[in-house]
């Protein structure tokens, strides 16, 4: 057991720990590494920190992080007061004020000059859409909105459109099966039937087993497809009636929310989902024959020329009502000493998905662990920063804390701060974000000593190693890359804001615990984070952090792996 010791700060400068594990791994690997020595840049001083011996400076102020301060952010950030903290509505606000008088409270710089009422606040404005109406006719019949179809995505921009139709069968092109082959779908509207097809056996007929191919559990594939030739826009005949109310009821949320982007940016046509009832009417055939045309395809196992003649005259209106959602990115800014205008960026979202009050009992998504806990490890880190900088050993970089809007809604607001970044990008040494570190996922159940990491390696090595280093000396978690694959379905490297300072080349880590059955429900609740769990994961975030911010050499950009 160690013994507590009071010492002088500056007794304690030389990171010896890392610089001895960076030796080693010096020497086993040959990566170029520099020990972490510490010019302090203040008056000799008496600090009253308690001092484990041989502790380095890093580990001394890694300790401030503790979870009973995450805790405490926390219970603040999910609490029901903060509404869910919905882009552009009152619990963003409030989360917003409460980080930023965080980062004032503790001395972190608001870096925003241009906006002088709150240089904390990076503010922009996006666009909310709500669908007012919206119409299909085919020759005289009208179908109802919400009732015979539904969409999915923008309203383009003429309210009324003449769909130029062409049958696409299944949607499906794979290596095996077409539904492509001779079929010009440029410009049009491109009509297919949902799922997979099966065969007699009962077998999928893509993925040759009891469980659908992404063909046929996805729709987005087969939009992707049709997109991909030129299309203008997919529409689905669902399998069954009830399964387009299923759909429906699933999505109503969704659908009556409003859709938020930045304002102007092209709009997508939607997706059409509609019955079977007016998948016959636009093949202008009966769901009789449409049937035996699927049971054709069941029986030959491949694609079926169609004799439907299509309808014409197809017409969508859709309308829907637009305002602007003004939000704000949540910035503080620690200068660094010798190597300040290199910065390091720590980011985690603060916005989740807001309330539902078409829910009975609790109509509140609180997003304790997505990611009010991402978002207590940054304010928590920026604490621990300060203290060092107080205390005489701020980082020689400098270090941007950025607790990002609008994420939930497509990585808005990092996707605005990399497009009008603060700080230029060619200084920005390396993007650290946190998105879920409170809870557990199946695979780790009871098991709290792991943390995927995602994206380290995609473009410095460097930033791999160190990460690995500091884990090794300080954290020892278990580092799971499984998500790193390049051909993991999930594809989370491109579902969190750290992407969007990827796709600019900047290195990046995405911290993540995985997703667990309260993901993005209203039982995302602070009573069921593990703080000491969060402690550590914060812990490992801070000493990459800090190692980033210190060494000698900025990390260097050797790899470009997918
Ligand atoms: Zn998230």
């Amino acid at each position: 057991m160690k013994k507590k010791i009071y010492v002088l700060l500056f007794a304690a400068l030389v990171s010896a720990p890392l610089a001895q594990a960076q030796t080693k791994k010096k020497t086993k690997a040959k990566v170029k590494t520099e020990a972490v020595i510490q010019e302090p840049e203040m008056e000799r001083q008496v600090v009253n920190y308690t001092v484990e011996s041989g502790e380095s400076t890093a580990e001394i102020f890694a300790r401030t992080i503790t979870a009973a301060d995450l805790s405490k952010y926390l219970h603040v950030l999910a609490s029901d007061e903060f509404e869910g903290r919905e882009t552009g509505q009152k619990g963003q606000k409030l989360a917003a004020a409460y980080i930023s008088n965080f980062f004032r409270e503790n001395g972190l710089i608001g870096p925003v000059a241009s906006n002088p009422g709150n240089t904390y606040y990076q503010k922009f404005n996006l666009e909310q859409a709500t669908w007012k109406a919206a119409a299909l006719k085919v020759g005289k019949k009208q179908f109802v909105y919400q009732k015979d179809f539904f969409l999915f995505g923008d309203a383009p921009e003429q309210p009324t459109q003449q769909l130029d139709l062409v049958f696409a069968g299944y949607g499906i092109d794979d290596k095996n099966y077409s539904d492509y082959r001779n079929l010009n779908v440029k410009g049009k509207t491109v009509i297919v039937l949902a799922g997979e097809p099966m065969d007699k056996a009962g077998n999928y007929l893509i993925s040759k087993s009891k469980e659908a191919s992404p063909w046929g559990a996805d729709s987005r594939a087969k939009t992707r497809a049709a997109t991909q030739k030129g299309a203008k826009n997919v529409l689905v005949i669902e399998s069954s009636e009830a399964n387009l109310q299923k759909s429906m009821e699933g999505l109503k949320h969704w659908l009556d929310s409003p859709m938020i982007a930045f304002p102007g940016k092209d709009r997508r046509n939607p997706t059409i989902f509609v019955s079977p009832e007016v998948g016959a009417a636009l093949l202008n055939t009966s769901a009789k024959k449409l049937q035996a045309y699927q049971n054709k395809i069941s029986e030959s196992g491949k694609p079926v020329p169609s004799e439907f003649k299509l309808a014409t005259g197809v017409e969508l209106q859709t309308e829907k009502v637009r305002s602007p959602l003004p939000t704000e990115n949540v910035l503080g800014f620690i200068e660094g000493t010798d190597k300040k205008d290199e910065v390091i960026v720590l980011t985690a979202h603060y916005d989740h998905i807001g309330m539902d009050p078409t829910k009975t009992g609790d109509q509140i998504f609180n997003g304790a662990d997505d990611d009010g806990s991402g978002t207590s490890a940054i304010m928590e880190m920026a604490q621990a920063f300060m203290e060092a900088k107080k205390a005489g050993a701020g980082p020689r970089r400098s270090i941007l804390f950025m607790a990002v809007t609008g994420e939930e809604k497509g990585l808005l607001g990092s996707e605005y701060y990399t497009s009008n970044p603060v700080f230029p990008l060619a200084n920005t040494v390396a993007n650290l974000n946190i998105d879920m570190i409170g809870r557990t996922d199946e695979k780790y159940a009871g098991n709290k000593n792991y943390i995927y990491v995602i994206g380290s390696d995609k473009l410095s090595s460097e930033l791999h190693d160190i990460n690995e280093i500091a884990n090794h000396q300080y954290t020892k978690l278990e580092l799971d890359y499984t998500y790193n694959d390049e051909k993991d379905p999930n594809k989370f490297y491109y579902r969190s804001d750290h992407y969007n300072f990827a796709k600019n080349n900047i290195p990046v880590i995405f911290y993540f615990n995985g997703v667990h059955e309260d993901y993005h429900k209203e039982t995302d609740e602070v009573d069921k984070i593990m703080f000491d769990k969060m402690e550590t994961i914060t812990r490992l975030v801070f000493h990459t952090a800090w190692e980033l911010a210190n060494r000698d050499e900025r990390i260097k950009m050797d790899s470009n792996k997918k």
